[in-house]
C-alpha cells in the first residue's frame, strides 16, 4: 500500500479486525453487485469507499425520477442515463482507485455464471424472485459466498449464504417457491432508510467474508421492521430437502 492509500483507509488499518492484511484483502478483491437500484446504492458506495478493488455493477435498467427518493448513487441529473453508468460516476469520485466494470445487461443465466465465477463474493441487490433463486443456484455452482438483502414497505431482510461452509443454507431453503404474487416496492411501496440499512448491513457482511473477521450471518435470518425498530436475528436452518443445496444435490 502506498502512502495515500495509508491514509485513505486508516480508519480501517487501525482496527485490529481488519489491519492492513484485511485492507489489502479488500483492494485485491472482486465484488459482483447485482441490482443498482435502493439496495445497490448503499452497497456499492459503501465497497467503493472501503477500497474494495474491483467492483462489477449489473443493471439493465435507467435512472428514472421516481427512484431517487431512495437511490442515491443516482443524482437528478443522470435522469434517463444506464445505472450503471450513473453509479459509475459517482463512485470513481468518491474512490478513483476502485476499478469498476459497468454491465448494462440483463445477464442470462449463461452470462450470470460467467461473472459469478470471476467473483469473490456476489450481492444480490435485486427485487424479484427469479432473479434471485437465479442468483442463489449460480453462486451455489460456482461456491461462492453471497449477500442477499430485500426491503419492501417498512421491512427488510438480510441472510448469507456461503456454500463453502456445510451448514449453510440458502435462499431456496428459505423459500422453495416463488410466491405466486410478486411483492415489489413499484406497487407497495418502500421507506428510503429501509434500503439503506439493509444495503449498509450487506457491504458490511461482504467486508467480514473478504477480510475474514467475526462471523458472517450464514445460518441466520436478520430481519428488521422499521416501524417498530424490531430486529430478529432467527435460526435458518439448511432444508434437507433443498432443490438447490439439499442432500440429492450432489
Ligand atoms: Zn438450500
Amino acid at each position: 500500500m502506498n502512502d495515500e492509500q495509508l491514509l485513505r483507509y486508516a480508519r480501517h488499518i487501525m482496527l485490529p479486525d481488519i489491519d492492513i492484511d484485511g485492507q489489502e484483502k479488500l483492494l485485491a478483491a472482486t465484488v459482483l453487485i447485482i441490482g443498482m437500484g435502493g439496495l445497490g446504492s448503499p452497497v456499492s458506495l459503501y465497497l467503493a469507499a472501503s477500497g474494495i478493488g474491483h467492483l462489477t455493477l449489473v443493471d439493465f435498467d435507467e435512472v428514472d425520477l421516481s427512484n431517487l427518493q431512495r437511490q442515491v448513487v443516482h443524482r437528478t441529473a443522470s435522469i434517463g442515463q444506464s445505472k450503471v453508468e450513473s453509479a459509475s460516476q459517482l463512485l470513481q469520485e468518491i474512490n478513483p482507485e476502485t476499478r469498476i466494470r459497468a454491465l448494462d445487461e440483463r445477464l442470462t443465466l449463461e452470462r450470470l455464471a460467467e461473472e459469478v465465477s470471476q467473483a469473490d463474493v456476489v450481492v444480490d441487490c435485486t427485487d424479484n424472485f427469479e432473479a434471485r433463486f437465479a442468483i442463489n443456484d449460480a453462486c451455489l455452482l460456482a461456491g461462492k459466498p453471497l449477500v442477499s438483502g430485500a426491503a419492501v414497505r417498512m421491512e427488510g431482510q438480510l441472510m448469507v449464504v456461503d456454500p463453502r461452509l456445510p451448514q449453510s443454507a440458502c435462499y431456496r431453503c428459505l423459500y422453495a417457491d416463488a410466491p405466486e404474487i410478486e411483492i415489489n416496492c413499484a406497487e407497495t411501496g418502500i421507506a428510503a432508510p429501509v434500503v439503506g440499512t439493509i444495503g449498509t448491513l450487506q457491504a458490511m457482511e461482504v467486508l467480514k467474508l473478504i477480510a475474514g473477521f467475526g462471523e458472517p450471518l450464514v445460518g441466520y435470518l436478520l430481519t428488521y421492521d422499521a416501524r417498530y425498530t424490531d430486529w430478529r436475528k432467527l435460526k435458518l436452518p439448511k432444508n434437507p430437502g433443498c432443490p438447490a443445496c439439499g442432500e440429492q444435490q450432489a
